[in-house]
């Protein structure tokens, strides 16, 4: 008698989330080469943001430099892999230089808005970034050009302060992880004042993106409180929880682990949405479930709103690793 009847709660879990196929690649990548070239394998900067898996690669003998001019001198002829979000393109002729063998990590959606950058510049357009000051992904995409070149627009209030530098044409380009409202509110500014500006062909936000939004927006009327599980230094994720607050949920919140849970938050939820930025791993989607049921009658459902299939090829000098039998 002494024992709690515990409260219920339904949770709602968002569908699709957590990994998306840059992400799988990435640390696919890493794996790969620490077990066709043993250890050390470097790379630079998080080759996800997740602090989880990062631990993770660390354990097998990945060690993680910010800078090449980290990498000490002797093991110069180590691999040396570059993180999903991409680089300047001052980064693999720094690597070539130093005569390192480089395998590049960088997403092949980041890639495309890379190739879109150098085309516009050939066809003579000053080109336009919406994205996030300091995101690597940011930097290694405006590193395409030459420093000066690309302007970052950040807000639609950049958007209408924006002066060209020349009379070139105009054409933009975005990040891949933005909010996909947000993002459509600057188009427009730039729309109304530039009607000639040259937009993506195809959209630079990525399917990963847009569909982790859309789910959590289905979901996020329907229950009390949300929860995203992701890094503060995730972009995606980030935007996940920003989806959730303005579709009306009142508690809305970014945890790494179960640890980070804030109990008093959800002690009147019955309903809870759960979702995971597209560098978090499955695993703590589930330690956040194994939380809560210690605490709650827990019913689990699952949203679905888009099904995801796309996968990428993995850099050929790692295609024999995968396919030699274990
Ligand atoms: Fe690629 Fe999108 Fe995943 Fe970034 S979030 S790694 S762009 S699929």
């Amino acid at each position: 008698d002494t024992k709690q009847i515990k409260p219920p709660l339904t949770i709602k879990l968002c569908a699709p989330r957590g990994f998306c196929a840059g992400v799988d690649r990435a640390i696919q990548i890493v794996e790969l080469a620490l077990e066709k070239y043993g250890r050390p394998v470097y790379v630079r900067h998080e080759i996800v943001h997740n602090k989880f898996v990062v631990d993770g690669l660390k354990a097998k003998g990945a060690v993680f430099v910010e800078e090449l001019s980290e990498i000490p001198a002797d093991d110069a002829g180590r691999p040396v892999i570059f993180s999903a979000h991409g680089v300047p393109k001052s980064v693999p002729e720094d690597a070539e230089a130093r005569n390192m063998f480089f395998l590049d990590a960088t997403c092949p959606l980041v890639s495309k808005v890379h190739k879109e950058a150098q085309i516009h510049d050939r066809r003579d357009r000053e080109v336009l970034l919406i994205g996030h000051a300091g995101h690597p992904e940011v930097i290694g995409t405006m590193g395409q050009l030459p420093a000066g070149t690309v302007a970052l627009i950040e807000t639609e209030e950049d958007a209408r302060k924006f002066q060209p530098k020349s009379d070139r044409s105009l054409a933009y380009i975005t990040q891949t992880t933005l909010s996909v409202d947000d993002t459509a509110g600057i188009v427009a500014v730039l729309q109304e004042r530039f009607p000639d500006i040259v937009a993506p062909h195809k959209e630079d936000i990525c399917y990963a993106t847009t569909n982790r939004q859309e789910a959590v927006k289905h979901v996020a009327p329907d229950v009390d409180a949300m929860v995203v599980v992701g890094a503060p230094n995730s972009s995606n994720s980030q935007r996940l929880r920003e989806v959730a607050e303005r579709a009306g949920c009142k508690v809305a919140v970014l945890i790494q682990r179960a640890s980070d849970i804030e109990w008093p938050d959800f002690e009147d939820a019955r309903s809870l949405g759960l979702t995971a930025g597209a560098s978090a791993p499955e695993t703590l989607v589930e330690e956040i479930i194994d939380a809560f049921s210690t605490r709650f009658e827990v019913i689990v459902e699952t949203v679905r709103t888009a099904e995801e299939t796309i996968s990428f090829n993995l850099p050929r000098e790692l295609r024999d690793v995968v396919s030699t039998p274990q």
